[in-house]
């Protein structure tokens, strides 16, 4: 199976559709277009192997529909290995719509969304991601059933982000345990990036432990809501890669370990909720790994969410999410410790097991 994606300008190079590398194998993808209520979306389903493609759908201003098709074969794909090494039997798939959320959105076109979902009769599973909130998914619940992440009065799971920052939480500890051979965070400088729904939770956890935070975002008042609420420090530069600290927790947008900001990177490990954390998974998933940076595989430790809405359709309680999440914490000690036995980066040990769990469930073993 291929493990590389390309980036956007590659992806214009190349002219026949099935033959891209970032489509990955992936079984099928929905472009939804309504001229009525502006809906312009992708669908990205890519792989059913385990189950039906579950993944929630984000609003992002993207530069270009090329950006928007790029990401959500990105998220999709990732979707397919998350639930698979979390032990869900469920598949990939991931949704965006192009447009900004706080502006564009409206009940019509969450609705003309829903219908696109219906369509496809229970093969992709939505959820709320970036630009998203239970409040839409219950919309969409109107008129599809095919929608996870509803909210607690009307039945669901509600918000899975701070389970997702739960689960990132006990990630991360892992990985102080196997760097620093002790998973207390009390007195660690850790720097998270995207103080959103996940960001917010994570700090939370962090701060209550004593570990030294500071807090990066665009938007100001974010920063000052969560500051004064926890008591951490606003990052006040405009380059956080190369301040000094012991932990990076990217929780913004994916694709910020990259060329750019490895060679600066004074962290000693990397843990958090973002999808898709690394540009290049083969080199700078190496990169790190020759820095001797502990890389916690994004797609590993930000599973709560999906843990979460999965209850929804498993019917399993608020006491089966918190167990389940907290077993992120020893999964994520074994794949460190397996990548280390295997001379391999964090990653390829994370995906090789989720790849193998999915070629044993298509063998019938
Ligand atoms: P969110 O939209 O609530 O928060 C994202 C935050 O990042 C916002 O406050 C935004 O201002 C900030 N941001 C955006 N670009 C930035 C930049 N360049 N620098 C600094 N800050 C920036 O999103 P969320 O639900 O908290 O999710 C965060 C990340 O975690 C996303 O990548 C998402 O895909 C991933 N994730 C979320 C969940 C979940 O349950 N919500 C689950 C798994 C993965």
């Amino acid at each position: 199976m291929i493990t590389e994606v390309v980036n956007t300008k590659e992806l214009k190079k190349v002219d026949p559709v099935f033959g891209q590398i970032s489509f990955d194998e992936h079984e099928q993808i929905v472009f939804c277009n309504d001229k009525d209520t502006g809906l312009k979306a992708i669908i990205g389903i890519h792989n059913t192997v385990m189950g039906p493609a579950l993944g929630g759908t984000r609003m992002w201003d993207y530069n270009s529909e090329w950006d928007a098709l790029n990401d959500v074969l990105r998220l999709s794909r990732g979707m397919t290995f998350k639930s698979a090494i979390t032990g869900l039997n469920l598949g990939g798939g991931k949704a965006v719509i192009i447009g900004d959320a706080k502006t564009q959105k409206t009940p019509e076109l969450m609705l003309k969304f829903g219908e696109f979902v219906h369509s496809l009769n229970g093969k992709y599973i939505t959820a709320e991601d970036v630009g998203m909130t239970t409040s839409d998914m219950d919309l969409v619940r109107t008129v599809t059933p095919h929608v996870t992440g509803i909210s607690e009065e009307k039945g669901g799971a509600g918000n899975p982000s701070p389970i997702t920052a739960y689960g990132v939480y006990m990630g991360m500890k892992a990985a102080a345990k196997y760097k620093f051979g002790s998973d207390t965070l009390d007195g660690k400088v850790v720097y998270v990036e995207g103080i959103g729904n996940v960001g917010e939770t994570l700090v939370k956890h962090l701060s209550e432990e004593g570990a030294k935070v500071y807090v990066a975002d665009l938007n100001q008042e974010r920063l000052e809501e969560v500051r004064d609420k926890y008591g951490v420090d606003i990052y006040g530069g405009n380059n956080l890669y190369a301040e000094d600290m012991d932990i990076y927790a990217p929780c913004a947008l994916g694709a910020t370990v990259n060329d750019e900001t490895i060679p600066q990177l004074k962290a000693k490990v990397i843990a958090g909720a973002a999808n898709n954390q690394l540009a290049s998974e083969l080199k700078h998933g190496k990169m790190l790994r020759d820095l001797g940076i502990v890389y916690a595989p994004d797609f590993l430790i930000n599973a709560g969410g999906i843990i979460n809405v999965y209850a929804e359709l498993e019917k399993y309680g608020k006491k089966e999410i918190i167990e389940k999440t907290e077993n992120i914490y020893n999964t994520t000690l074994e794949i460190l410790k397996n990548a280390e036995a295997n001379q391999v980066t964090t990653h390829q040990a994370a995906l090789s097991i989720a790849q193998s769990r999915i070629e044993a469930r298509k063998n019938g073993k």
